[in-house]
């Protein structure tokens, strides 16, 4: 099966599905927002819970999983419905066999997460109870880990980034250092001939207390840049760049850190940050400001390493020409101009109304296609096919 990339249409939020091209069908689950009002049949919200449990496997228990949950950051458009849709717990204690397929929480089999990102964001923010659940869990695996120096499906943890003071320092086996690369999956490195991830953010506690809280305002976020592969071990590998929330500050830090070596940032599909908002290219306000707002050269080149061909996503509402920012209509149209010497292009979730999904596959030779019907906005890199929304299992 092709490797895929599903954004669910989950307005201004993030919710985003990578299968990989292996037998083993592994996926890993960027975020959740999961409203309420997807659960009313004459509500107009997208029912993305039962867009994503049709492309979910179920284990031999018949529970369904994903492999992986990352939280980008823990704002309430990240982890709605976390609670409610997946079982956050010990999975010996799962309680759902006896409930229908369509009610048994999801599974997760190994949790990624970041101290630091939730230190920086409890600074400035109340924690809803959604996040404050997903850290519980996170506690739970890290201090399962603790005890056992093992963990079985369900109790598996990554951590994303070092956490300040030394805290993860007895930790190693299972953190994720700011810069390194990784390819493991369940703790098991079949998942390499896949896929490889660099953790670019979130960045190290700095020692200075201005910097610090610089990066704490600016959404501090998990930013990675993925390598999803055509198929076993394959030479084609698709750029995923993901980061949240992730703001100016922190976009043109990354610059100067790696403008040496700028290929870490180069990506064929960018999530633009914190659904296109105007806050991630410019330290200036765009209703206050308008068309004097001044785009940050620095961050605007780390968001700028588009590859031949690329892509650029928005997951948001439908971007309109006013001064609201998320979604901003001025950052739209500087990513189309990112865009428009490597001949890419650029779409919004909210564009596929009312389907709950944004769908690419990565086929042979590491081109990203457009799954479903229809030509819209396709670049002569990238072809449509006429693959049906649902049952990808099958393919
Ligand atoms: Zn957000």
């Amino acid at each position: 099966m092709a490797a895929k990339i599903t954004f669910f249409s989950v307005g201004c939020g993030d919710m985003t599905l990578i299968r990989l091209a292996d037998f083993d069908v592994t996926t890993i689950l960027i975020d959740s927002n999961i409203r309420v009002a997807a659960d009313d049949p004459s509500d107009s919200t997208p029912d993305v819970a039962k867009a994503l449990r049709k492309r979910l496997l179920k284990d031999d228990k018949g529970r369904p999983f994903v492999n992986v949950f990352l939280l980008s950051h823990p704002d309430k458009d990240h982890c709605t419905g976390l609670s409610n849709h997946f079982w956050l717990g010990d999975p010996d204690e799962y309680p759902d066999d006896r409930l229908p397929d369509g009610e048994k929480r999801i599974i997760i089999r190994e949790l990624w997460s970041s101290p630091m990102v939730f230190r920086r964001h409890s600074k400035n923010h109340t924690l809803c109870a959604d996040a404050k659940a997903f850290n519980a869990e996170a506690w739970r695996r890290v201090e399962h880990w603790q005890l056992y120096r093992s963990a079985i499906v369900g109790n598996q943890i990554l951590i994303m980034g070092e956490d300040e003071d030394g805290k993860t320092d007895d930790l190693v086996s299972i953190l994720i250092k700011c810069g390194d690369t990784f390819s493991t999956i369940n703790r098991n490195s079949a998942s390499s001939a896949y896929f490889s991830a660099r953790l670019l953010a979130p960045m190290p506690r700095q020692e200075d207390d201005e910097v610090e809280e610089t990066l704490s305002k600016n959404h501090s976020s998990v930013i990675l840049n993925m390598e999803i592969f055509a198929s076993q071990n394959s030479s084609s590998r698709t750029r995923f760049l993901t980061g949240g929330d992730a703001e100016v500050e922190i976009w043109r830090r990354l610059w100067t850190q790696n403008k040496d070596n700028s290929d870490v940032l180069a990506y064929d599909l960018l999530l633009a940050p914190h659904h296109c908002s105007w806050h991630s290219l410019s330290p200036d306000s765009w209703s206050k400001y308008k068309e004097d707002a001044e785009v940050c050269p620095d961050a605007r080149s780390a968001l700028g390493q588009a590859r031949a061909g690329a892509t650029i996503v928005s997951s948001s509402k439908e971007i309109l020409d006013d001064d609201v920012d998320p979604p901003c209509i001025r950052a739209k149209r500087e990513y189309k101009a990112i865009l428009k010497p490597v001949d890419g292009v650029f779409l919004c979730t909210a564009d596929e109304d009312p389907s709950e999904t944004l769908e690419f596959e990565i086929k042979s030779g590491g081109t990203l296609v457009r799954a479903g019907v229809g030509l819209l906005g396709i670049t002569s890199s990238a072809v449509a096919t006429a693959a049906p929304r649902a049952g990808h299992l099958n393919e």
